[in-house]
């Protein structure tokens, strides 16, 4: 008996390796063991194998990294449609907040991770509170998974910043043991919310915090014209600038939206590390704007892609997030090569697993990094005929074509079967919490 040198190996796949210099492997085989990608090559190797998946007619690619989230706004999905960003949140999203328990959020959390992980998204970032359960149900259901309860004080009462609701969680978390569990699948990351909801004493703190621990800053930076200047006549600069001259960056940061960001603020995201993060869905649907994202990478700055939270876009649907990125920079510069296939393809992938700090471990399918991958059905009308895989993924692909997710080598989802979730029951359970949140019954 031979023994098995593979536990999963794919079979004549047709690779998107997100590699620059060999995008493309059109009949390869790919072995994974022990959570990781150990061969990608030509399909002539049959050595032994725990599962062999014929990849037949089908994409195997770098799972999608959502690098800005706020997963339990799932358990109020389609709560509050057609406003604009203030609106929407204060006379809608934040009273209903201010009423979630845990058991809620929890419930939004698990239905958003159900749709992530039929969306193909493999690893994600999240700004919510409930951290410590969150990182826990995401630490059972198999997904790579980055979080922060992030800093929001608006100067009322008495600031210290270990009595903070932040500080208090991300310390709670880390006791727990969330920060690195799993071998780096589950993070805790830091935050600030954003410029407007605290003040350069508690971004100086969580700043140092994050330096201290090492960890990952997210922050929410110029996502409306109102807020990019209410800051400029509030600090006399821009909000990626306010935080610069505080000391916030440093270290790997994300800063999500970005769509009112000027040339100078781009060059402080270059300069200091910080990814941007384009969330088009969210930013169309809250009025907010086009974030501009082709002169972001003009100017160096690494882009990722982001769904932001499903009361804004509605969905974690990642193939909508990816065409719209690219068709937003065609439409909004009149210029058709603004942000080709494969550089949208690149947001959703490798430029997430680095916003991320994660470049090392994943993004790419090659041998040595982490087994986060997925596999696209092309056996569909919409997906024939296939004459560029990337285009294809880029302007065709659904949700409901992606028919394999691994992460780090384990198998979380299979042809419609959730392996990690109880789906029927994450269904029931969303259901009823959210009646009861929003509608109180
Ligand atoms: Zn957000």
């Amino acid at each position: 008996m031979t023994e098995n040198r593979y536990d999963v190996l794919f079979q004549h796949a047709q690779v998107i390796t997100m590699e620059d210099t060999g995008p493309l492997l059109p009949d390869a085989c790919v072995g994974v063991r022990d959570g990781r990608i150990c061969y990608v090559g030509e399909g002539r190797e049959t050595p032994g194998a725990h599962k062999v998946i014929d990849a037949r007619n089908k994409i195997l690619m770098p799972g999608f990294v959502n690098a800005h989230a706020h997963t339990a706004m799932c358990v109020m999905r389609g709560c509050a449609d057609d406003y604009d960003l203030h609106t929407w949140l204060h006379e809608h999203i934040f009273p209903i907040e201010a009423r979630m328990e845990e058991e809620d959020a929890l419930a939004g959390v698990r239905l958003g991770l159900m749709e992530s992980i039929a969306s193909g998204i493999t690893s994600t970032s999240d700004m919510y509170p409930f951290l410590p359960a969150t990182l826990r149900a995401a630490a059972e259901a198999g997904v790579r998974y980055s979080m922060t309860r992030p800093m929001f004080f608006l100067g009322e009462g008495e600031y210290d910043f270990d009595k903070t609701d932040a500080a208090l969680e991300l310390k709670e978390a880390m006791a727990q043991g969330l920060h690195g569990y799993d071998n780096g699948r589950v993070r805790v990351d830091a935050g600030i919310h954003a410029e407007y909801s605290s003040g350069p004493q508690q971004w100086r703190d969580m700043a140092a915090f994050a330096r201290e621990c090492e960890l990952v800053l997210q922050v929410h930076v110029s996502e409306t014209k109102a807020e990019h200047e209410a800051c400029l006549a509030r600090h006399g600069k821009t909000p990626a600038r306010a935080l610069h001259d505080a000391g916030v960056f440093g270290g790997p940061a994300i800063a999500a939206h970005c769509v009112w960001t000027e040339p100078g603020d781009w060059d402080i995201f270059r300069d200091w590390g910080v990814s941007a993060v384009h969330n088009p869905v969210s930013n169309l649907k809250l009025a907010s704007g086009v974030a501009p994202v082709a002169k972001m990478l003009k100017a160096g700055v690494n882009v990722a892609l982001g769904t932001d939270g499903c009361c804004a876009g509605n969905t974690l649907n990642f193939f909508e997030a990816i065409k719209l990125a690219a068709l937003l920079q065609k439409g909004t510069t009149l210029e058709p090569t603004a942000l080709p296939a494969y550089e949208a393809l690149k947001l959703a992938t490798v430029n997430g697993a680095k916003a991320q700090g994660q470049e090392h471990q994943i993004g790419r399918v090659r041998e040595g990094l982490e087994a986060d991958l997925i596999l696209i059905d092309l056996d569909k009308p919409h997906m024939t005929p296939c004459f560029d895989p990337v285009e294809q993924v880029v302007y065709c692909a659904r949700p409901e074509d992606v028919c394999l997710t691994m992460v780090k080598g384990r198998i979380l989802y299979e042809d419609g079967e959730f392996l990690t979730l109880d789906a029927e029951a994450c269904l029931f359970d969303a259901r009823q919490r959210s009646l009861k949140l929003v509608r109180g019954v």
